[in-house]
């Protein structure tokens, strides 16, 4: 299983589609894509292989940013409704997560009910969650930040805001996750060895760190919003 997010000048899409390619090794059983432009956001999902999934993006639909997932499924049987992204009931967020929430059920009975659910998974209570604390803080920041104080287990998450084309929000715990820096683009990846062709010079991401991925920049807060300053390193791997 696996992520990757890419925000930039360029198209992200055959970027994203590469990146998951290289986590294949990890093991998966669905993946998908979501891509934001000007018409909205445009996701793609299946079960099965990267190669049908690149066989489902739309050609045509160009984004200069987007997140993948590739699914090791833990709640919710391999299937297109249960595959990531998963987005909130207004549209409005869309969310990847490789992890377990373990109190996701005490989560939807606390927080969620009267909330209609389109799978089966964990992760979509996330995206879920979030939305209704931004409904209450009017903040995303904010809102995000309360989702993840909330949750318990594993997780390396990724999110969009359609209302906001500037950003991808990252946080992780226990599940592993980093930021690679480009000139002019970041990105983010489970691993490494999904971004090379596109970087070497990365930025660590520790737990429960909130990460504001932008198209010429990384700011890394803590949960209650302090700053954190951190040095690029580089690595030296061959593709
Ligand atoms: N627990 C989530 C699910 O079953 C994420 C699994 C993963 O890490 O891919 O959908």
């Amino acid at each position: 299983c696996g992520i990757v997010g890419y925000i930039g000048a360029n198209d992200s899409k055959e970027i994203l589609l590469n990146g998951l390619e290289k986590l294949e090794y990890r093991g998966y059983d669905s993946a998908g894509i979501a891509l934001l432009n000007d018409d909205g956001m445009n996701v793609f999902k299946v079960k099965g292989r990267i190669a049908t999934l690149r066989d489902k993006v739309d050609r045509d639909v160009s984004a200069n940013m987007g997140i993948g997932h590739t699914r090791w499924a833990t709640h919710g049987e391999p299937n297109e409704e249960n595959a990531h992204p998963h987005q909130s009931n207004s549209g409005r967020f869309t969310l990847v997560h490789n992890g377990v929430i373990e109190n996701y059920y005490e989560i939807r009975n606390e927080f969620l009910t009267g909330i209609t659910l389109h799978s089966e998974t964990d992760t979509e209570i996330v995206v879920q969650l979030i939305e209704q604390f931004v409904n209450q803080t009017n903040d995303v920041l904010a809102g995000f930040r309360k989702a993840l104080s909330v949750l318990k287990g594993s997780y390396a998450i990724a999110l969009m805001d359609n209302q906001n084309p500037e950003r991808i929000y990252v946080a992780k715990n226990k599940s592993p996750l980093l930021v690679g820096l480009g000139d002019g683009f970041n990105l983010i990846a489970s691993d490494a060895m999904a971004t090379l062709k596109e970087t070497n010079r990365y930025v660590e991401i520790e737990d429960k760190e909130v990460v504001l991925v932008q198209r010429n920049g990384v700011e890394i807060q803590k949960l209650d919003g302090t700053v954190v300053d951190r040095e690029a390193y580089t690595a030296q791997i061959d593709a």
